[in-house]
């Protein structure tokens, strides 16, 4: 992407509340098994969801998707709860999360830039998803959890000088949107 094109998408971001964010290469993405394993044995909504494994592929299929893309975009935002311990109430405020990456890729589709993003946590547009009986009822909105494809971003956001631990009761969320020229 040119700087030129960077720098537009730039300016447009900064209308949207990020609270931080990095150009990464999808080279430097790390994809590991044992990743995927804690999807697996920990988390409830694995094989729930078009969202999470094993419905997004293996994850080498998942490597390989990330890397026919040429570049990739990794930014926060955060949210203020009453209580972190209470999931729900957390997990509530990630909307305004998923509706921000919405349109951070729409920024970059303007330009011309084919897109794929990842977000945070299993996709709960539908009360109840339609996996695995029919396919998934609105894949143009749904975005893949970024560790079901194996990716722990924690360390992505480590190396990019990324902060996540706000301490108290601040929630950050995650998304990585991947794009390259059409
Ligand atoms: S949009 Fe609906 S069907 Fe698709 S992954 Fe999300 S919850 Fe499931």
């Amino acid at each position: 992407m040119t700087d030129e094109k960077k720098r537009q998408i730039e300016e447009r971001l900064s209308e949207l509340p990020l609270a931080q964010y990095a150009w990464i290469r999808p080279e430097e993405l790390e994809f590991s098994e044992q990743v995927r394993y804690i999807c697996e044995t920990e988390c409830s909504r694995y094989g729930t969801s078009w969202a999470c494994p094993p419905a997004v592929g293996t994850v080498e299929e998942c490597r390989r998707k990330c890397l026919s893309f040429e570049e990739g975009f990794l930014f926060t935002t955060f949210s203020e709860v009453a209580d972190i311990a209470d999931l729900e109430e957390t997990l509530a405020c990630r909307t305004e999360h998923e509706e921000i990456t919405r349109q951070v890729c729409e920024s970059f589709r303007e330009r011309g830039l084919a897109v794929t993003a990842l977000s945070t946590e299993s996709c709960a547009i539908c009360e109840t998803c339609a996996y695995p009986e029919g396919p998934c009822r609105h894949p143009d909105r749904m975005f893949p959890c970024v560790e079901s494809y194996g990716i722990l971003v924690t360390d992505l956001a480590e190396k990019h000088e990324i902060e996540f631990m706000y301490g108290g009761n601040v929630v950050t969320w995650f998304s990585l949107v991947l794009f390259r020229e059409t």
